[in-house]
């Protein structure tokens, strides 16, 4: 029996009787961090990060959640759990499982540039490794975040100098803050859409610093905007929500502006290529890190990457999941290829 069997429920320890980020209701189940594809609704029992839960409360409700701190361990019938940073927004984990000296990681999402806002990724020495590989191509190569986010205030400032809005289209939980980690808050005020300013308020709430922002209300009028930033999820891009901002330039943040095409369909006036995924050099290197001999990928360029380890020496093997990326989620009807 091998220590996680991949079901139609999710990830699944049948020693422990415990699924990982399951996608349908189970009784007990270990989540990785906050994003919709990977907690969701439904569960009988959670566990998390400490660090991860307000923001899944947030997004669950009132849910049966037990936290753990990093690298504190739990052993439920002999198998010893315990959660890794994955460095892929505040409080996400990879969670490692180990049985009689068998070590399985599941990676959840995971980044291995830092952010200055997520705890660092972690390398963690395992048997097997359950790695997704949204960018797993070696066309996707990311410059250094300090340089994007050079890049994304000398557009804020240019904007601000011809009396311009910017408006940043960023997932509203990760991207958001990271954008806002990283800006100049010389160059203007700095406003949120209220589905952004929901998750900052939970994130400082518990102790994370984030640059002062302010709700975009119906009280503030065009003068109020002129100059400023404005963070919105994607959904509010297209939206009767942008009516507001009559001067405005548009901009994307994601790992999947590296690509033409969906740049174009995202119909915004900049892209920049900011993802909270690993790139392709990354992955390897995470990948060799780990020691693993066995490696699964999941969600992203899975055929091509699956091929690529085994030439590699890795017994790889790809396992069907319903992640879907959260990037995936903002390319629009799916980059090309993607699957
Ligand atoms: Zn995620
Ligand atoms: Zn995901």
């Amino acid at each position: 029996m091998d220590l996680l069997e991949f079901t139609d429920r999710g990830i699944y320890c049948p020693r422990a009787d415990i699924f990982i980020d399951p996608w349908k209701p189970v009784d007990r189940a270990l989540i990785t961090h906050g994003h919709a594809d990977h907690a969701r609704p439904g569960h009988g029992l959670y566990l998390s990060t400490a660090a991860a839960a307000p923001v899944i409360r947030l997004r669950l409700g009132d849910i049966s959640l037990e936290t753990v701190a990093f690298g504190e361990a739990r052993t439920i019938n002999g198998v010893r759990i315990s959660f890794h940073p994955a460095g892929h927004i505040p409080g996400s984990a990879q969670i490692r499982l180990e049985y009689r000296g068998e070590v399985w990681v599941v990676s959840g999402d995971y980044k291995v540039q830092p952010d200055n806002l997520s705890e660092a990724f972690e390398p963690v020495a395992c048997n097997a490794f359950i790695s997704e590989c949204t960018f797993g191509l070696p066309v996707f190569k990311w410059q250094p975040q300090s340089q994007v986010m050079s890049d994304i205030n000398n557009w804020w400032r240019d904007n601000a100098e011809a009396g311009r809005t910017s408006i940043m289209g960023a997932y509203s939980l990760g991207k958001a803050q990271r954008v806002l980690a990283g800006i100049d808050e010389s160059i203007g005020p700095v406003f949120t859409h209220g589905a952004v300013e929901n998750t900052n308020e939970v994130l400082r709430k518990q102790g994370i610093a984030l640059p002062q922002t302010q709700q975009v209300t119906d009280d503030q009028t065009k003068e109020d905007f002129a100059g400023s930033l404005v963070i919105a999820p994607p959904g509010a891009l297209g939206s009767n929500w942008m009516r507001r901002f009559p001067k405005a330039s548009t901009a994307f943040a994601s790992g999947w502006m590296a690509m033409r095409g969906v740049r174009r369909r995202r119909a915004v006036d900049r892209g920049f290529v900011l993802s909270d995924h690993c790139d392709w050099t990354e992955l390897n290197d995470a990948i060799a890190a780990t020691g693993a001999e066995r490696i699964y990928v999941t969600h992203g360029y899975t055929d091509i990457f699956r091929r690529w380890l085994e030439e590699r020496g890795y017994d790889a093997r790809i396992v069907e999941t319903e992640y879907r990326g959260d990037d995936l989620e903002e390319a629009s009807s799916g980059a090309e290829g993607s699957g």
